[in-house]
């Protein structure tokens, strides 16, 4: 309640009460950080030219980090999505862009659909694992002729008897050369339009899959990205992931997470960037002062900060309503187109406020542009985020 007192003054540096985070989600974000810091912030400038090591998987693995949302029985630790929420901005500390995406990529994009439909054995045979470091996962829908029109995939899967042959392939595949199974999106009956599409659990090493290229990126250096050819690959009939035919409306289930889970990046990364280059502007000088002290670059934070603020509501408001059993696909759409934007424009800002330093790979900063230019075209585009949202109004 407001009282004289208290009304002096703003209190910028309040711990706001949250509506969606508690004290155990706190305790969470102070264990991921202590790791983030300790064991993966310092490798990152050596990860941007090896890509990070698959030792990541087996110690956030063994730490509990992989599955927190999911239930103990498949190696989980029970919690609820909010948790995914927490690694996903505590990962950005690690500045590493790729091994945050690598890590989502395992945790909130190819797993997820293992949970939701996979059967039993499925579950035990493939989350259990991954859940504990010890397989890695990547999700496979993107085609060299096939990316934002995922119906216009060609990747087929043929019934021939108790088994599936499976040709096709796919391209910009993260973890693509370290995982152990891929979650394939495939087509079972191209005359069935949205109903002829199937997902697959497919082991990598099986014979005809061929992990052909590691593509060179303008960011994410540290994460692995392959172009993958499937060449007669025979699957048991039982490798099918969730019911045939129904593989396009699973993969715009599991899209909707990718996405928020993106979003949530995104901010978390602005937000990390905005406070190296706050500290940046109050330690410069130019002409006899802190560039910060300029007005100009005060209402560039101010400007910043902003951005990044209604970002965070969206994403955390989205969240709630997506934890609270609601399904909205148009606010996930604008989170998720909002972030990407506000991270690549504070980050753009960062460089030029960092002025020839912001150049510099030395500060991190060019980095962090490079990295979060990918986030307007992965997992759906602006341009289909903005298609998303207009046909949400009849058009
Ligand atoms: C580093 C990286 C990692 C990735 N990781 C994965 C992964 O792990 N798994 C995976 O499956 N995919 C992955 N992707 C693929 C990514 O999701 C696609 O690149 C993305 O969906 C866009 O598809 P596209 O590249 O084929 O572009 P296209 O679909 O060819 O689009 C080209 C341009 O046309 C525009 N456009 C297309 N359709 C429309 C329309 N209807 N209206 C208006 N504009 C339109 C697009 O917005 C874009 O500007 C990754 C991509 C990158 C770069």
């Amino acid at each position: 309640m407001a009282t004289a007192e208290n009304v002096l003054k703003p209190d910028f540096g309040a711990q706001r009460k949250h509506f969606i985070f508690e004290p155990h989600h706190d305790e969470l974000r102070e264990s991921i950080r202590r790791f983030v810091l300790k064991e993966l912030t310092p490798h990152a400038e050596e990860w941007e030219e090896t890509t990070f090591p698959d030792s990541v998987f087996h110690r956030m693995g063994e730490l509990g980090f992989l599955g927190l949302s999911v239930p103990e029985q498949y190696g989980g630790q029970g919690g609820d999505y909010y948790a995914n929420l927490v690694l996903a901005e505590e990962l950005t500390r690690a500045e590493s862009g790729g091994l945050a995406m690598g890590v989502a990529v395992h945790t909130d994009m190819a797993t997820p659909p293992i949970l939701a439909f996979g059967t039993e054995e499925q579950r035990q045979r493939y989350l259990t694992p991954a859940m504990r470091g010890e397989k890695i996962a990547c999700l496979g829908i993107t085609e060299p002729d096939a990316g934002s029109d995922v119906s216009g995939i060609k990747t087929r899967a043929v019934r021939d008897g108790d088994e599936y042959v499976i040709n096709g392939s796919k391209t910009y595949i993260t973890n693509g050369h370290r995982a152990d199974y891929i979650v394939l999106v495939t087509k079972t009956d191209p005359e069935a339009g949205y109903d002829g599409f199937t997902l697959f659990l497919v082991d990598m090493d099986l014979p005809g899959v061929i992990r052909e290229r590691k593509l060179v990126k303008l960011g994410m250096h540290s994460s692995d990205t392959a172009l993958l050819a499937f060449q007669d690959v025979r699957v048991p009939a039982d490798a099918v992931l969730g019911t045939v035919g129904k593989g396009f409306y699973h993969i715009m289930w599991e899209l909707q997470g990718e996405r928020l889970i993106g979003a949530a990046g995104c901010v978390a990364g602005a937000q990390h960037v905005f406070e190296k280059t706050l500290q940046y502007a109050q330690e410069r000088t130019a002409f006899g002062r802190q560039i910060g002290k300029f007005q100009v670059t005060r209402h560039k934070f101010a400007e910043m900060a902003t951005k990044i603020e209604s970002a965070r509501q969206m994403v955390y408001v989205t969240a709630w309503r997506f934890v609270n059993g609601e399904y909205p696909v148009r606010e996930i759409s604008m989170a998720k187109l909002h972030s990407a934007r506000v991270a690549v424009e504070v980050a753009d800002e960062c460089i030029q406020i960092h002025g020839g330093a912001g150049y510099m790979k030395e500060y991190g900063v060019e980095r962090v542009w490079r990295d979060m230019r990918l986030n307007r075209i992965g997992a759906g585009t602006d341009e289909i985020m903005l298609d998303v949202i207009g046909r949400s109004y009849g058009l």
